[in-house]
C-alpha cells in the first residue's frame, strides 16, 4: 500500500532518529566521535528513480547529505547530462554512517544499514533503481531475486533488469559508482552513456 506524503515523511523521520540511535553499529562510535551525521537519503519522496550508493564519505558525514562531495558532483553532472533533476530523484546509500577512511563497507555493516534501505525502498516505491557500484548492485539484486543474474559490474553497467517487488515490477539499473571516473578519467563516457538509459524513465 502507498503512503500519504505526510505518512512518507513521518517514517522517514522515524528511520533518522533510529539511525541517530544505532550504537549497535561499529561504525556508531567514529561517527560520535567525529561529530559527524549519519546520511538518511535526500530527494523526492515520490520519486520514480531512485540511487544508491555506497557509503557516505566524509563530505556527507559532515553535512548529513548523501553525494555531497567530489563523487557528488560527478553525479549532479551526469544528471544534468540527461537533465534529471536532482530535486526529483531520491538518492541514498546502503551504509548510512561514513566507514573509517573510506574503506569498503563491511559485510557487517552491510546487514545492519540494509534494512534502513529495505524500508526507504517500500516508503518511496521506486520504479527504478539505479545502483551506484558494486555493493549496492549486489545488494539490491539478491534483495530482488536477481542473483542467478548478478555478475561484475563492468560487465552489468547500463543494462536493465526486471525485477518483482511487493508493490510491482521495477527495473534495476547497475551503474559505475560516480567516484570511478574520479580515479580514471576515461570511463567518463561509459558513465555518460549508461546514465542515457534512464532518460525513457523521466517523467
Ligand atoms: N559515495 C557514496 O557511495 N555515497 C555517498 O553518499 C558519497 C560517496
Amino acid at each position: 500500500m502507498s503512503l500519504t506524503l505526510e505518512q512518507k515523511f513521518e517514517e522517514m523521520k522515524k528511520i533518522r532518529d533510529e539511525l541517530l540511535q544505532l550504537k549497535e553499529s561499529p561504525l556508531y562510535q567514529y561517527r560520535i566521535e567525529n561529530k559527524y551525521f549519519p546520511v538518511v537519503g535526500e530527494g523526492s519522496h515520490t520519486a520514480h528513480i531512485m540511487f544508491v550508493g555506497e557509503a557516505p564519505g566524509k563530505n556527507e558525514a559532515e553535512t548529513g547529505r548523501p553525494f555531497s562531495g567530489k563523487s557528488g558532483k560527478v553525479l549532479d553532472n551526469m544528471l544534468e547530462s540527461i537533465r534529471l533533476n536532482r530535486s526529483d530523484v531520491y538518492i541514498t546509500n546502503i551504509v548510512k554512517d561514513r566507514p573509517q577512511e573510506n574503506r569498503d563497507p563491511t559485510e557487517e555493516e552491510i546487514k545492519i544499514y540494509a534494512p534502513f534501505l529495505d524500508r526507504q525502498i517500500e516508503i518511496i516505491q521506486p520504479q527504478v533503481i539505479a545502483t551506484l557500484g558494486r555493493f549496492s548492485m549486489a545488494y539490491i539484486m539478491n534483495r530482488f531475486g536477481l542473483t542467478d543474474k548478478i555478475g561484475t559490474i563492468g560487465e552489468l553497467h547500463g543494462k536493465e533488469f526486471v525485477a518483482q517487488t511487493n508493490y510491482g515490477p521495477i527495473s534495476v539499473i547497475p551503474l559505475y559508482h560516480p567516484a570511478v571516473s574520479l580515479y580514471d578519467g576515461s570511463n567518463k563516457e561509459t558513465i555518460l552513456k549508461d546514465f542515457q538509459v534512464l532518460t525513457k524513465y523521466i517523467k
